[in-house]
């Protein structure tokens, strides 16, 4: 291989600084089998500065890789950081800039490390006895480029401005089945770009997990935020995890580990009572599935599902009833605090199905989200009139337990 380094089955002693200390802008780094045995000044590990001249792999069968100051993965370059390989970050002016590709694509079984030197994780780079902390090093950052991560762990960063482990600068961020904890203030800062996050895991963080303050919403569903009630946010999920917490402008549910299936919004708009009148141009045409499905859910006791009073003048929700063969769907509940039935469709239920509908579309007026088989709140039509375990769980923690009052 031309503009190739390779140190195999090495050992490294009494060095003063490290084991290596390479600007590979141009070279291709092959590092296997090496050990350290170092004590004192000397780093176990590959120190890494500068950037890429061209694309990179840095593989893991060997010692880590040591970040001291900034290293740039270059516009038109990728770096790719094999399944094992452990990158650390010497001190809080180390970080990664991405302008081009970083890949760091683990597998289950081999993660991929991107932490503090403190910490020890397969190796005592700094060969001292030592504890990591959130801040230790700055982040990867993300400006025009790309970031794959897959099974990787990113940890202990956040140490300078936006306090981050990682941040979205106007690039990408592919994010799943991760790991991203003990920021010093943020787990990860979407300024701008496209932030995909799914099916990982985040926690310890001084104030946030996620924070978005960009007015464009970014998904992060099927996430772990550190405890089975999901991240805070004050509006959204008021018992949800602290250390966990979410700004506004992230879609974060569901989440792994939900015992509870929630819309974040509903149509009882004041105190603990759903008023409720038909459309001026309704036919009234459901109006005894309308009576049974209140009367199924003012049973379970919290909130009062009542018809309109106009001297009162509180207006919950509205029921339309249409007939309209160009929409796609039987029934819906949404913006405006709004539920429609529609007749071209309903008309040919039958009684069962028409009374789970209007039962179902009663449910999401009410904050509930579709759950799964054997519940009224089930995402598809079935014969069901009452309700299952869930829905009841799930009604009992919103209304019972009070935990979705002022969502809407
Ligand atoms: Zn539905």
């Amino acid at each position: 291989m031309k503009n190739s380094v390779s140190i195999t089955d090495s050992t490294f002693f009494n060095n003063a600084t490290a084991a290596g200390i390479f600007n590979l802008s141009y070279l291709t780094l092959s590092n296997s089998g090496n050990s350290n045995s170092d004590i004192g000044y000397g780093k176990r590990g590959f120190v890494m500065q500068g950037g890429t001249g061209r694309n990179t792999t840095w593989p893991a069968d060997g010692l880590p890789y040591i970040i001291s100051g900034g290293y740039t993965v270059n516009y038109g370059h990728t770096l790719t950081v094999s399944p094992g390989a452990v990158v650390k970050f010497e001190n809080n002016s180390a970080y990664i800039q991405v302008g081009g590709t970083l890949t760091a694509v683990g597998v289950s079984t081999y993660p991929i490390y991107f932490t503090s030197i403190k910490d020890d994780i397969l190796n005592n780079t700094d060969a001292t006895s030592t504890s990591p902390a959130a801040g230790d090093w700055k982040h990867i950052t993300v400006s025009s480029g790309v970031v794959n991560l897959e099974y990787a762990t990113i940890r202990y960063g956040g140490g300078d401005y936006y306090a981050a482990n990682l941040i979205n600068n106007s690039g990408t961020y592919h994010i799943a089945s991760s790991t991203i904890s003990n920021g010093y203030s943020y787990g990860i800062w979407h300024q701008s770009g496209t932030t995909n996050l799914t099916q990982s895991s985040l926690f310890g963080f001084g104030i946030e997990a996620y924070h978005n303050p960009s007015y464009a919403t970014t998904t992060a569903t099927n996430n772990y935020w550190g405890s089975l009630d999901g991240p805070y946010n004050p509006k959204y999920n008021p018992n949800g995890n602290q250390n966990s917490a979410v700004s506004d402008y992230v879609t974060f549910w569901p989440w792994l580990g939900q015992t509870h299936y929630l819309n974040s919004t509903n149509s009882v708009d004041g105190g603990k009572s759903m008023h409720w009148e038909y459309d001026a141009g309704s036919t009234q045409q459901f109006s005894t599935q309308l009576e049974y499905g209140i009367g199924t859910w003012n049973a379970l006791g919290g909130v009062n599902i009542a018809p309109y009073v106009w001297w009162q003048n509180i207006l919950d929700l509205t029921i339309y009833e249409v007939d309209d063969v160009n929409k796609a769907v039987a029934a819906y509940w949404g913006a405006y605090d709004k539920i429609e039935y529609n007749k071209y469709y309903m008309n040919d239920y039958s009684s069962s199905l028409k009374q789970m509908i209007v039962t179902h579309e009663l449910g999401h007026a009410l904050g509930l989200h579709h759950s799964y088989v054997g519940n009224i709140m089930i995402f598809t039509g079935t014969s069901q009139t009452s309700l299952g375990t869930q829905d009841i769980g799930d009604y009992t923690y919103c209304w019972i337990d009070d935990n979705c009052e002022g969502q809407n």
